[in-house]
């Protein structure tokens, strides 16, 4: 067994880190802080950055461990980002890769590497998240056209996507294996309409709003790989990328939490010495580091099992994505406490952390839909006993 990262990864992890720390993460807090309008702005300018350094490129690709890697870095300097470009990269863009047509990969995906193109993912709706059944969005075939109607929310980037995947039944008949379709509906589609940015707790420069489809009329060519029926399987497999590339964020925010907490506990002084030499504060420290790394241990893991094609890799994933998102919960809190007083201002970077670490634990399958899903798995493998 050997722990190293290859050459190729760690020239990765140092190139992307070095531009994310010089390029992207001096403009984190202005990101939270700006009006929505302006928000939308500096998001697509780090869009274009992140295209001209190959990470957008990267994120479309084959190599799970390498968008770890790179996710990772690119979260430590700014988790808003890295949830946009994972919003456009990932969800919409891996989705589209792995299941388009050779027409709609053509479309989609060169502007979308380049930044040029914005993508979002509309699975959610007021009535359907952990349980996506529950959603009311339909695709009616008229005279060759489907046609969509209903309201999906949350959906990251949509202010500002040029294209979506949406979520619909096209045959409530057939259940949710066969029965949900994803559709690609570009921006500019009658029928269409995108509500306003919604004011979020953390990530708040990835921007999120409602989208609402009115007797939206699409082609054939619109359905995600051109047989209707296969949307709720793609979806599946789609949020096994996500929830990898949500445990490399929760890591990044747990290591630019153990960064701001080290620095403070060293230049911070009480009673005399720097507050990081009493053993209350050095505990903390040392319960983020092993956080930490135990995190980043079992999402190598899964990515590994990911690029082997091991049927394990769903599992690992969801047990990488349950415990870095609630260990960066914890980190997050610790390291404000590290801080006190100061932390607890708005403007400090621990304050901005302590609400973008919440995320993880809830979006793409909450902390308690991933305990289920690892409960079945374990019954399942242990049917004998
Ligand atoms: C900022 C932000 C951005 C987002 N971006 C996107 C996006 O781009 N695209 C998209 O499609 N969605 C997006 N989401 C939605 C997100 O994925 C959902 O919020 C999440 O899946 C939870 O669904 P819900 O909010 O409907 O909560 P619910 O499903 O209603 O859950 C509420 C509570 O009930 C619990 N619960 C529900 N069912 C069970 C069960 N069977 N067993 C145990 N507990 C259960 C949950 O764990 C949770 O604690 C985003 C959310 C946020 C906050």
């Amino acid at each position: 067994m050997d722990y190293e990262l290859s050459d190729a990864h760690k020239t990765l992890q140092a190139e992307i880190g070095k531009f994310c720390r010089g390029e992207i993460g001096p403009g984190a807090a202005l990101l939270d802080e700006a009006p929505r309008e302006e928000a939308a702005a500096r998001m697509k300018a780090n869009m274009e950055k992140l295209a001209r350094t190959g990470y957008l490129e990267l994120a479309l690709g084959d190599d799970p461990l390498g968008k770890c890697v790179a996710g990772e870095e690119l979260a430590r300097a700014c988790p808003a980002t890295f949830l946009a470009a994972m919003s456009s990269a990932t969800a919409f863009g891996r989705a589209v890769k792995r299941f388009g047509t050779d027409g709609q990969r053509e479309i989609h995906l060169p502007p979308l590497a380049a930044g040029e193109r914005i993508g979002a993912f509309a699975c959610t709706e007021a009535e359907a998240g952990s349980d996506l059944g529950g959603a009311a969005t339909t695709a009616e075939k008229r005279e060759g056209l489907w046609v969509l109607n209903g309201e999906k929310d949350l959906v990251t980037n949509a202010p500002l996507a040029d294209a979506f995947l949406i979520l619909a039944w096209t045959e409530r008949n057939a259940g949710m294996e066969g029965g949900m379709t994803l559709f690609l509906v570009d921006r500019s589609a009658e029928g269409i309409r995108i509500g306003p940015a919604v004011e979020t707790m953390g990530l708040r420069g990835a921007l999120t709003s409602a989208i609402r489809m009115e007797n939206c009329a699409v082609g054939e060519d619109a359905v995600l790989g051109s047989a209707a029926g296969n949307g709720y399987g793609q979806v599946r497999l789609i949020m096994q990328e996500v929830n990898l590339a949500l445990a490399a964020m929760s890591v990044g925010i747990g290591m630019a939490c153990m960064e701001e907490s080290t620095r403070h506990a060293k230049a911070k002084k009480a009673f005399g010495k720097p507050i990081g030499l009493f053993e209350g504060v050095g505990a903390k420290l040392a319960i983020m580091f092993t956080f930490n790394d135990l995190g980043r241990m079992i999402i190598c893991r899964a990515a590994w099992a990911m690029a082997q094609g091991e049927p394990e890799s769903a599992v690992l994933v969801s047990c990488a994505k349950l415990f870095t998102s609630e260990a960066a919960g914890k980190i997050a809190s610790l390291a404000m406490q590290v801080h006190g007083g100061h932390g607890y201002l708005k403007g400090t970077a621990v304050e901005r952390l302590y609400r973008d670490a919440r995320f993880a634990e809830i979006a793409w399958g909450t902390s308690e839909m991933q305990r289920a899903f690892i409960a079945k798995d374990s019954l399942d493998r242990f049917k004998a006993a």
